[in-house]
């Protein structure tokens, strides 16, 4: 082979190599940069996707299309407690006279039905007001259902109506020895403030029905009078110290003359007693006009063992003396048992015996 053409091919294969190698060069900047554009695509997308879960409204809040909500968290948002304004001094929905009457039969279960806001325990607040007053009114009770189904029946609308923040407390003499009034009224206070911080106390006969809703079951500045014209006595007062049937003290006054006397057994002068207890105290009594005071009374029999008490002229004579002894600051009993039902909680109690 002659010497200039190995040159040649020398140098040409010297060129060939370096295509070769520019070749490669060229391709491996390619995949480089294709790599890199691929990383980058990638992570648009990803980015984009996760725009998407919750998008953006103009404010940068998330936007939560229908049907698509996260779920909900734990935490559940505190509503700030909206302070109600106090009710009025007079509710303004008070109907005035109204018709009481004790021929139509009632049950438990109608009262509950036409009362859907009363509470368990008979228990009952105004959901737009403040109520001025928290009541717990006390029945002293002994086989007296008929009767506290009535009760029951026109009470709780109008108390409702009152605006009051009321409960309602029957409290069951257990057995069948003499009745003790009084001192259920006394084992009423004392139980119904176990359970809520009542300022005022109304106690009523099971048999006595307002006839008009005007007669506002609250306190008031003087020991309340609330059954003043009642149908059994031709709608006036018997004698003007009577403070029988219904009468309401606030926990103030009921502590000054301390409570109520627990030794009246039988029929008869423990309400002249809690009236000598509140004149002794230099208090009088508040009562509503005769018209507004009229009341019904469901006639009954007298109750067994619960005969005129002999003894109470003599004890009436001595309320004075025996005040300070004898009342809430002696009072003694043993709770059977406590219901909490629909429209009332009843308390079945031992009083003891005389
Ligand atoms: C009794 C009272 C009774 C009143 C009205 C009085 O003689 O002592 O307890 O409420 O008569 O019946």
């Amino acid at each position: 082979m002659p010497a200039d053409s190995s040159v040649n091919f020398s140098v040409l294969h010297r060129i060939c190599k370096l295509v070769v190698l520019l070749c490669f060069l060229h391709i491996a900047v390619t995949v480089v940069f294709y790599v890199r554009s691929l990383d980058f695509r990638v992570a648009f997308v990803q980015n984009q996707q996760s725009n998407n879960i919750t998008p953006k409204s103009q404010n940068n809040k998330p936007v939560v299309s229908p049907g698509l909500e996260p779920a909900k968290e734990e935490k559940v948002l505190e509503q700030p407690v909206k302070k109600l304004e106090k009710c009025p001094e007079t509710s303004p929905l008070l109907v005035g006279p109204l018709r009481v009457e004790f021929n139509i039969p009632v049950s438990l279960e109608l009262v509950k039905k036409e009362n859907p806001n009363v509470q368990p325990g008979g228990r009952f607040k105004p959901k737009d007001c403040e109520a001025l007053q928290k009541v717990a009114i006390i029945i002293p009770f002994r086989n007296r259902e008929e009767h506290l189904k009535y009760w029951l029946y026109y009470l709780h609308p109008i108390l409702q109506r009152q605006q009051l923040d009321y409960g309602i407390y029957v409290i069951n003499q257990d057995g069948d020895e003499t009745f003790n009034r009084a001192k259920l009224l006394n084992i009423g206070y004392a139980e119904a403030l176990k359970e809520y911080d009542y300022n005022c106390f109304v106690f009523s006969d099971v048999d006595l029905i307002p006839m008009d809703d005007r007669n506002t079951y609250k306190c008031f500045s003087q020991p309340r009078h609330l059954s003043v014209s009642m149908d059994k006595f031709g709608f006036r007062l018997p004698y003007n110290q009577y403070f029988g049937g219904v009468s309401s003290l606030s926990k103030e006054q009921y502590l000054k003359i301390n409570g109520f006397p627990n030794n009246y057994w039988g029929w008869g002068g423990e309400d002249d007693d809690i009236y000598n207890r509140v004149a002794s105290k230099g208090m009088s009594i508040s009562r509503p006009t005769g018209e507004i005071g009229k009341c019904r009374m469901i006639r009954h029999n007298r109750d067994k063992m619960n005969d005129p008490n002999p003894q109470r002229f003599n004890r009436i004579a001595h309320t004075r003396e025996t005040m300070y002894k004898d009342g809430i600051n002696s009072l003694k009993y043993q709770v059977l048992s406590i219901q909490k039902l629909d429209l009332f909680t009843t308390i079945t109690v031992d009083v003891g015996k005389p």
